[in-house]
């Protein structure tokens, strides 16, 4: 079962950034409003991740752990219709099986918490305030032929960053903290939306970018596009969700860079953070850890509503 539970680990956590992620979403799942990362060398050392969410009651904590889909790769080639169908519920039992994973745990209402070893699945009660620890430490102890696979520790923690990046960007309704060997790398308390935009994407960002706010009936553009003079030669300032969810979407980045075609030259790219609004029913988010893609039902519609809301946006700001 632990052969199993690694090879279910391959697709979900590839690299510290791809534990930092489910790590954090589950945290957001659990209604956290405050959030506290610490990484070491790169998250490959530890990854930290304090929540003050609703917690997990300690009959539970075991089951956390557990991989409820355990049919779904009876085979090999399961993996591959696994993926597609999203790993829920197999995230920390696949860390778990490639990582020192601890979990403690103070579920609302409980006297104190309770600590559970990833390992040897053992509870002993613990301290902490209502909330969750996720403690991931050594990544890829068990499995030297993946930690070789691992880049530089600056490579790694840039990924981390970048995920940390995407959910502070989609959530400034909540507090988050990151801190790198000790070193703390961003504090973002709760609060304007526009006050995060400008902690993580720079003032400079905001002063040349414009504000936009569209909506055709169920569909609503909200964000900022930077004017051709913020452009960048390297790809690192595209930020779009959906729903709330960061994506990599070909049709959207298409409709954006279309709509930037007639101001934007030569190789140089436009940084954006926008939020595209949808009737959840319109759109299929495909929640394979690797890929951060959407379908849209209808997205024809969507390409011309994005393309028409930026280009009127652009063109407003006289550039
Ligand atoms: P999934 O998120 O798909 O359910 P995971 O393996 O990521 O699967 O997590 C397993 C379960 O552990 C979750 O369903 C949730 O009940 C619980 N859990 C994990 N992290 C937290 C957390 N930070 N706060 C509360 N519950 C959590
Ligand atoms: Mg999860």
């Amino acid at each position: 079962d632990i052969l199993v539970n690694q090879i279910a680990a391959g697709e979900v956590v590839e690299r510290p950034a791809s534990v930092l992620k489910e790590v954090l979403e589950n945290a957001l799942d659990a209604g956290a409003r405050a959030i506290d990362v610490q990484l070491e060398q790169g998250g490959v050392r530890r990854i930290r991740v304090a929540d003050d969410g609703w917690g997990i009651e300690r009959d539970d904590l075991a089951l956390a752990l557990e991989r409820h889909a355990t049919s779904k790769i009876a085979t090999l080639d399961d993996l591959e219709q696994v993926g597609t169908m999203g790993f829920r519920g197999e995230a920390l039992a696949a860390i778990a099986a490639v990582a020192r994973l601890t979990l403690t745990s103070r579920a609302e209402g409980s006297a104190h918490a309770w600590r559970i070893d990833g390992t040897d699945r053992s509870l002993a009660p613990a301290a902490l305030n209502q909330g969750t620890v996720v403690d991931v430490a050594e990544l890829f102890y068990s499995t030297p032929a993946r930690r070789k696979f691992l880049k530089s520790e600056a490579t790694e923690y840039a990924h981390c960053d970048e995920v940390f990046r995407r959910v502070a960007l989609a959530r400034p309704d909540i507090g988050l903290q990151l801190a790198h060997n000790g070193r703390v790398v961003h504090r973002l308390p709760t609060g304007d939306p526009l006050r995060r935009v400008a902690a993580l994407m720079g003032d400079d960002f905001l002063q040349h970018a414009r504000s936009l706010d569209a909506d055709a009936g169920p569909l609503r553009l909200a964000g900022f596009a930077a004017l051709p003079a913020y452009s960048r030669t390297s790809r690192d300032a595209q930020y779009l969700f959906v729903n709330g969810r960061f994506v990599r979407d070909k049709l959207l980045t298409h409709a954006v860079r279309q709509a930037y075609a007639d101001i934007l030259h030569g190789s140089r790219h436009p940084a954006y953070v926008l939020f595209l609004e949808l009737d959840p029913a319109g759109v299929d988010v495909n929640v394979h850890p690797a890929k951060i893609e959407v379908r849209f039902r209808e997205p024809r519609a969507v390409h011309q509503f994005v393309f028409h809301a930026l280009t009127r946006s652009l063109a407003a700001s006289g550039a």
